[in-house]
Order: C-alpha cells, then structure tokens, then sequence
C-alpha cells in the first residue's frame, strides 16, 4: 500500500518570489505528518468543489474517489514539489512555475485565486511504511559523481537534491530558468558546481552539458509522459523538465554511452500538453 493520503488544504499565503515562481503556502489539519523526504518526491494538488474535495479527503481509498470525480469532469490534478515545511505550523510550500502564455488551471490557481480557498494535496505520509521513498526517482545508488539537469519546474526537485548531497559528491547542477530573477542559492558540496542557463538571455543548458546536444528539443507524440528511473552506480544522471526537451538530452546522453539503468530521465510537462 502506498503512504500517500490526502490532506484537505487551503490557501493561506502567497508570494512572488520572480518572474516565474510564486510560492503557494497550504496550511491544513495533520500537514505535519507530510513526509520530511523532500528531494524530488512527487505530491498531487487538486482542484475542485469544496464538497467534491471533501469527500476525497475524507475517503479511505483516494484514487479511486478522484477517478470517479475525474470521469463525471469535476476535478483537476497536477503534480508538484514541495519547497517548503513546517509541521509545527502544518504548513507546507510550493513554489509554481506561472506560466500566463498557456495558462493552466493549476498556476493559474496558485497565481490569483483567493487566500482561503481550499485544495486536495496528495502527499507522503511519515505515518505510513515507504514515505521515505514512495514517489522519489531520485535513486543515486553509490555514486559519488553526478549530473542533474532542470528547467523551472524542476528547480525545486534539483535544490533539494543537491543540498542533500553526500560531502564527498563531484559532478554539475544545470538549470535552465526563463528569467535572470529566477536565479537563486543553491546549497551543495565544494565538488559540485551549479550552473544557470537564462533563457531570455539566449543561454541554455545543452552548450555546459559534458555531452554534444544536437537539438534543443525532440517532438514527443507519446501517449505516456517520458519517464524513465535508473540507479546510479559510479555516476549518475538526473534530467527533469518539458518532456521534449528531457528527450533530446536523453539521446544525447545515451550516444555519450549513459544507460537508462544509470540515469533518471523524466518529463515534468509537455509543450502544447495538459498532464496529470
Ligand atoms: C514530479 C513532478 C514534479 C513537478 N514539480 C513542479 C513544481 O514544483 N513546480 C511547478 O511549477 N511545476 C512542477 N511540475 C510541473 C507541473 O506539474 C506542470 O507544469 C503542470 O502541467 C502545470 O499545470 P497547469 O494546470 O498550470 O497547466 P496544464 O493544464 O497542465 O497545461 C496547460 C498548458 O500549459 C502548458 N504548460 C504546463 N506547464 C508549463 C510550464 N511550466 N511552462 C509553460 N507552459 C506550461 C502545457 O503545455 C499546456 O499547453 C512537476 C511535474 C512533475 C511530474
């Protein structure tokens, strides 16, 4: 069994932490009990009538209560990261990627609806056996150096992961954000260098990988969201972001010789696309 179960949130603060990002603060009963994991660990938000969100939260079994939502069209679920806890305020944050040009409801939400309305967060909890890696593709095995690779959407996942690094990690952290206020600290051993690429400024991630890049981004018509988890060995490979451009990094990395069993390659989203 699973250790995600729903919690009944609301909206309790907000703030524009760039261009790109507001941070979304979600206060509810027994947010405490969210897993401490943090890393790249997945949680679901979801949107809905107030009645609707209730009785998700309140039922034993929550997918299935979200599928009979979802078919009768009521109801919307997306993914996110926590950036943020304090259990001793059963607060949580998450940091959302605004992205007016093709709004989704979800940011939308996160950027304008009012303090006080109220969501679904699926989430680990630290109650339930297998919180700690329940929903974590983050899997770096032994290996002591790595290579992360994020846009915006998965700034949070790569910041978590690199301040949890062992002292003793070598390798880079590459990110790809649109803006240069999108930049932030990143925490991490002395042997892992953090490397910003700022769209707007022309900048990309591909020219600092350690492997040639042919294209920015691959089409990806694919049913499924490109998601692939390996395990580290000696060295380890995480990609995260638009599933198109994950793609065209992943064939990259795969000509430079990285297998899918020593690497995680993950769309977080699709251009043109709404995903769970
Ligand atoms: C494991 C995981 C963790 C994630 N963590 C985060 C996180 O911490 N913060 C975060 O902001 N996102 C995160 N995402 C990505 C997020 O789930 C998607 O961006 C989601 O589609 C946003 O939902 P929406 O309702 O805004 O847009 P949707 O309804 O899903 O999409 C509407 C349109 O917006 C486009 N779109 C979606 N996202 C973006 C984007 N970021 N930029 C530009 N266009 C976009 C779609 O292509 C589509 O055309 C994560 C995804 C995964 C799988």
């Amino acid at each position: 069994m699973s250790s995600y179960r729903p919690y009944l949130v609301s909206l309790v603060a907000r703030h524009r932490l760039s261009t790109t990002f507001v941070r979304i603060t979600l206060g509810g009963p027994e947010l405490s009990t969210v897993s401490p994991t943090l890393l790249d660990q997945r949680v679901k938000l979801v949107l809905g009538e107030p009645g609707d969100l209730r009785t998700m939260a309140e039922a034993e079994e929550w997918f299935p209560t979200w599928r009979t939502l979802q078919a009768a069209g009521r109801g919307v679920m997306r993914t996110y990261t926590i950036s943020g806890r304090r259990p001793e305020m059963d607060e949580v944050d998450i940091d959302v990627v605004v992205h007016p040009d093709s709004a989704g409801p979800v940011s939308t939400w996160a950027d304008s609806a009012p303090l006080g309305s109220s969501a679904v967060l699926v989430a680990a909890s630290s109650e339930r056996e297998g919180h700690e890696t329940d929903g974590v593709a983050w899997r770096p095995g032994s290996a002591r150096e790595v290579l992360l690779v994020a846009d915006e959407t998965a700034l949070v996942a790569a910041t978590m992961i690199a301040r949890a690094l062992p002292e003793h990690s070598t390798g880079r952290v590459l990110i790809e954000v649109p803006h240069a206020d999108d930049v932030r600290e990143v925490a991490c051993p002395a042997g892992v260098e953090v490397i910003w690429a700022v769209r707007d400024r022309g900048q990309r991630v591909q020219s600092r990988l350690p492997f040639r890049v042919d294209r920015e981004r691959e089409e990806d018509e694919s049913d499924t969201l490109l998601w692939s988890e390996g395990e580290g060995r000696d060295s380890y490979v995480w990609v995260a972001g638009e599933a198109g451009w994950a793609r065209a990094i992943a064939t990259a990395a795969k000509q430079a010789g990285v297998t899918r069993e020593t690497s995680a390659i993950m769309g977080y989203w699709r251009l043109g696309r709404a995903e769970m």
